[in-house]
């Protein structure tokens, strides 16, 4: 109470001296201020504390913005408290997160009364020193799920490693991916008695991606795809919830769900993980240009850091890990001219293929290019995923066109549903789904801050009537009630006489009922460099690149024409891992 009445006052004695126009707007006052600015889901609510003429503490009270963003917050939090300067930049890749967080302290401070000069100084904080020259045993190029992965293995075998990081943040997709993990005869299929096998996961990754991946590296992935999932879990400490998600074209329900279905907690934990390693992450850093010796042997990285060029030099070897091309339009109509400037992209704003043109530069062979995927429900403003239309993913939701009707398997491949839903008029999709398929999927609660946002964007309806939440999308409302009396009378028959979805159908029941609209962006980039089995690079002439490894996206033939949802967490752990194992030789 007393906290409050001396915050009164002093609110109330510099409105007082504002309002006379006196001296003291030079003077900041000491108390507790909030503010509010839009990010990129909505509105970002803080308060904003001053003492002694300094900021002493932000705290953000309201958002809904994505987890994997709100890092970049807490970034910016720390840097106007570092500099006591709310002129920050924003944080690339959540730029719309980084203004509206801004804007949100901006107006705590105006709440103060004083003026905003005292607080917004033009010069900004050199860049932290840096040497020319580096030397470690392994140089890791991209700080996403791969590349920490591949960090972390190489430096508990005893490999002196640094991280090379372009973003101000590590994390890439995989920060912003719902982390998911295919692993067959995994704990919660277990406790579930489902069966599975590692040959039934094989044979799925093969089909799924039409026969296109490299068999050896496709087996690969699914007999270690059990082992990576376990080492994420007891030995880096992530958290996994105890349900699955049924990703289309899987024949069984097997992948694993990080805490709050985010790849935040990947990231969180394995970063907390190299810091253990004490193996130094340089953020800013772009890798330029790879470094060889007179026999052919990659030895180091040219990287650029603030206008300053760096050498690191690598003695055992540098891991490629930088992740896909999804971000570049320019690149992705090179490889694929359908897949170009038409689509958003739900990718980091990172990944713009940078390791596969420093690759091909020193002769590796790139293959798959042209396979490029879109994820079918996505933003239709932003191209983000949405990881509220995830009740799909437990079979709870239908996928329906302006017209009210069906028009594609709603458990299908990705790419299959994308080119349905290109077909559709408007080249969106409307998601369906009723009271009781939000309750027990929890999508509401599980991903709050994106529900919101989607709901205050006009992305999605809830209505007590199926007329009524048609009608907010101008939707044929009679087609739609007849194509949800068909499903429910396909649930009670046990078969889908239109479209077989696969798993148990659930019918509709009452309402409120949910409508959310999206459309495909660009998700995946299933092209990349030409690997072996120990993730050592090949060459155009079919012969290893010595000193030179690559894992995760920037990988290519493992997933063939179409890459399968969760099994690119299972391949960056999987692959980090042997990447790591393999340059410690
Ligand atoms: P993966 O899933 O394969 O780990 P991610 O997209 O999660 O891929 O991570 C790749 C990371 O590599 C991203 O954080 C991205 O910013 C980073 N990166 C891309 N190009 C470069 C580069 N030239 N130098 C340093 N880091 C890079």
């Amino acid at each position: 109470m007393r906290k409050i009445m001396a915050m009164l006052l002093l609110l109330s004695l510099s409105l007082t001296s504002a309002a006379c126009g006196n001296g003291a707007k030079d003077s900041i006052p000491d108390g507790t201020f909030e503010g509010t600015g839009n990010g990129r889901g909505g509105e970002i609510k803080v308060s904003l504390t001053m003492k002694d003429q300094k900021v002493a503490d932000i705290e953000v009270l309201e958002n809904q913005e994505s987890e994997g963003l709100s890092e970049a917050m807490n970034m910016l939090k720390e840097e106007i408290i570092a500099t006591n300067n709310l002129d920050v930049d924003v944080v690339s890749g959540a730029t719309l997160t980084s203004v509206g967080f801004r804007l949100a302290v901006q107006d705590a401070f105006s709440k103060t009364g004083a003026d905003k000069s005292l607080l917004l100084k033009k010069e900004k904080p050199a860049p932290e020193k840096r040497e020319e020259k580096y030397d470690a045993d392994v140089i890791v190029i991209g700080a996403g799920g791969a590349g920490l992965t591949a960090a972390i293995t190489a430096a508990e075998n005893g490999m002196n490693v640094i991280v090379l990081e372009k973003m101000p943040m590590a994390g890439g997709n995989t920060l912003i991916s719902g982390g998911e993990y295919a692993a067959p005869e995994n704990w919660v299929q277990e406790k579930e008695a489902l069966e599975d096998s590692a040959d039934l996961f094989y044979g799925d990754i093969m089909k799924g991606g039409d026969e296109e991946s490299d068999p050896a590296l496709a087996r690969v992935l699914a007999d270690k795809a059990l082992e990576g999932a376990k080492w994420l879990r007891d030995e880096v400490g992530m958290i996994f919830e105890d349900y699955m998600l049924f990703f289309g074209g899987h024949s069984v329900e097997r992948s694993l769900v990080p805490k709050n279905a985010t790849g935040y907690e990947m990231i969180h934990k394995l970063t907390e993980k190299l810091k253990e390693t004490a193996s130094p992450l340089h953020l800013e850093t772009k890798a330029t240009e790879l470094i060889m010796d007179e026999n052919g042997r990659v030895t180091g990285v040219k990287a650029e850091y603030h206008g300053q060029i760096i050498e690191y030099t690598a003695k055992k070897g540098v891991i490629m890990a930088s992740g896909g091309f999804g971000y570049n339009k320019e690149m992705r109509a090179k490889y694929n001219e359908e897949m170009g400037e038409g689509y958003l992209s739900t990718n980091s704003v990172g990944s713009m293929g940078d390791g596969l043109v420093m690759a091909e530069k020193i002769g590796a062979s790139l293959v798959d290019m042209s396979f490029i995927q879109a994820y079918p429900t996505c933003d239709t403003q932003s191209g983000a995923l949405l990881y509220v239309g995830d009740v799909r993913l437990e079979g709870r939701s239908i996928l329906v066109n302006k017209e009210g009707k069906r028009f594609v398997e709603e458990l299908e491949r990705r790419d299959v549903i994308s080119k349905a839903v290109l077909q559709q008029t408007g080249g969106v999709s409307y998601m369906f789904w009723d009271a009781s398929a939000m309750e027990d999927s929890g999508m509401d609660v599980k991903h709050a801050s994106e529900y919101n946002g989607l709901i205050a964007r006009k992305q999605l309806v809830k209505a007590d009537t199926l007329e009524e939440a048609a009608a907010f999308f101008e939707i044929d409302a009679e087609e739609l009630k007849k194509t949800v009396e068909n499903y429910n009378q396909y649930a009670k028959d046990g078969k889908d006489l239109e479209f077989n979805k696969r798993g148990n159908l659930v019918p509709f029941g009452e309402g409120p009922y949910y409508i959310m609209v999206s459309k495909p962006a660009i998700h995946h980039t299933m092209g990349g460099i030409k690997i072996n089995t120990e993730a050592q690079v090949v060459s155009t002439e079919g012969k290893v690149i010595e000193g030179l490894f690559a894992a995760g996206e920037v990988v290519g033939d493992i997933h063939g024409t179409n890459r399968l949802g969760s099994n690119a967490i299972a391949d960056i752990t999987v692959f980090g891992r042997i990447a790591g194992e393999s340059v410690s030789k």
